[in-house]
């Protein structure tokens, strides 16, 4: 079996030891697993830009492509200070996988600067993004290489992306960027569809593992444009009890199920943060992020930030389906304790893939300058999440394995095979 080396990200240490055994079970070749896992493009950009004091500041800026051998290379643009290359190429590489799982004709990509966004005024995020936008120019396109919003970025951000683009090609292309506002070619349905892809496999793994999620227990970690949604989509449309939530200030327990829109109203006017939420209600406890995982719930959905499940704590989780709305909550550690206690975990590539896939439906539009309507965008959205559910679930029984390496085979056998059928060039 190939063995990659010790990766210094623990997403790039997950996806690369998924990728390992998928490529062992596949037959595949030394060659073609290092093909695989080495990203086909990448580049560091300078992005300067005059701050609003008149000093100037140089900040880094990266673009990963790490596969295109299913279409054009997919995936957000991160501003955050701990972005670092080695982390947007996990996540380029997160990304052709979980485009490869759910079907859709993209490869992977990511980006990102690395910057406290928040720091910055209006006007310096705007030239942050312009200039960023300039230097990537050359590989980015409809046709080649087509990003997102991801975290500390978002619809605004994209907008400024996309006119970037169309002042220097003199061309309209609302298929260049994705995650855009509605009223500049961005797509119905497209802020709660990663929530919605996590319900819908929520709902096909309890069918299948013989539970009703009306009345389950569910406690959701992040509170933001994932886990929010999550909650609310499980209590209101699924009548699912959520015990608890949680963001950077803690977590707020209520054992006998809390009331999500409530929630929602207090973030909404608190800034986005539940800071106080236990005070606020008298059923709410304050507990930590680490107590929350480890709860009594039928269903965990981690949607925060990555490296939550490790070794240290997958031993004590007791929900009996987990269902990753983050990328990469579960380190290397914590997927083989979870699969030795027979913890159902459903991937964060499949789990989450209902945003990359309403993204697809976007760019789809875009390309056709015709938008579609709400219901046809989450009827489509509900087709291709059963696909790709039961794609995997039916690869996991038929081998008897777990659904990430399940998700991982379906993935890169789709990859491999198009790389192989296409042949080398030149
Ligand atoms: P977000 O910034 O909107 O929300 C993140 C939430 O996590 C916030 O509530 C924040 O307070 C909380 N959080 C941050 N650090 C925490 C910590 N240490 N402990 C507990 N909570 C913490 O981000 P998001 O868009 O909701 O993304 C969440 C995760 O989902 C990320 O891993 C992201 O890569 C992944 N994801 C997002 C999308 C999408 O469409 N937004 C799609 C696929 C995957």
């Amino acid at each position: 079996m190939t063995v990659s080396p010790a990766y210094t990200d623990p997403m790039l240490e997950m996806a690369n030891y998924q990728l390992d055994k998928a490529a062992q079970h596949l037959g595949l070749d030394e060659g073609m697993s290092q093909w695989l896992r080495t990203p086909e493009r990448v580049l560091k950009v300078a992005v300067p830009i005059k701050m609003d004091d008149g000093t100037m500041r140089v900040y880094d800026g990266y673009r990963v492509q790490h596969s295109t051998a299913l279409g054009p290379a997919k995936g957000g643009i991160r501003y955050h200070p701990n972005v670092t290359m080695d982390e947007v190429t996990a996540l380029a590489s997160l990304m052709t996988w979980k485009c490869s799982v759910a079907g859709l004709p993209f490869g992977g990509g990511k980006g990102g600067i690395s910057v406290d966004a928040r720091s910055l005024s209006t006007g310096e995020l705007e030239a942050l993004t312009r200039r960023y936008a300039y230097m990537i120019l050359p590989i980015v396109g409809s046709k080649q290489d087509v990003p997102a919003p991801d975290v500390d970025t978002d619809g605004q951000v994209m907008a400024w992306f996309n006119d970037t683009l169309t002042m220097l090609r003199r061309e309209a292309d609302p298929a260049v960027v994705t995650g855009k506002p509605l009223g500049l070619y961005g797509s119905l349905g497209r802020a709660r569809s990663t929530s919605r892809g996590m319900a819908h496999c929520t709902i096909f793994a309890a069918e299948r593992m013989g539970f009703d999620v009306a009345g389950a227990t569910v406690a959701v970690q992040g509170f933001g444009k994932v886990g929010s949604h999550y909650a609310d989509i499980m209590a209101h449309d699924h009548s699912a009890t959520i015990v608890a939530v949680s963001d950077v200030s803690g977590a707020y327990y209520a054992p006998d199920g809390m009331d999500v829109a409530d929630v929602l109203e207090y973030a909404r006017t608190n800034g986005g943060i539940l800071t106080g939420y236990d005070q606020a209600q008298d059923n709410v406890q304050l507990i930590s992020n680490e107590e929350l995982l480890e709860l009594d719930v039928d269903i965990l959905a981690p949607a925060a930030i990555e490296g939550q499940i490790t070794g240290r704590n997958a031993g004590s989780v007791k929900a009996t389906l987990i269902v990753e709305g983050a990328n990469g909550p579960t380190t290397v550690e914590g997927h083989e304790i979870l699969v030795d206690r027979g913890v159902m975990v459903i991937p964060d590539i499949l789990a989450n893939a209902g945003g990359v896939t309403v993204s697809y439906f976007e760019w789809v539009q875009g390309l056709q300058f015709f938008q579609w309507t709400l219901e046809e965008v989450e009827s489509r959205l509900l087709t291709v999440m059963r696909k790709a559910f039961d794609q995997v679930w039916n690869v996991a029984h038929e081998e008897d394995i777990p659904m990430r390496e399940a998700a991982f085979l379906v993935a890169v056998d789709r990859v491999a095979e198009s790389m192989l059928t296409r042949g080398l060039f030149p």
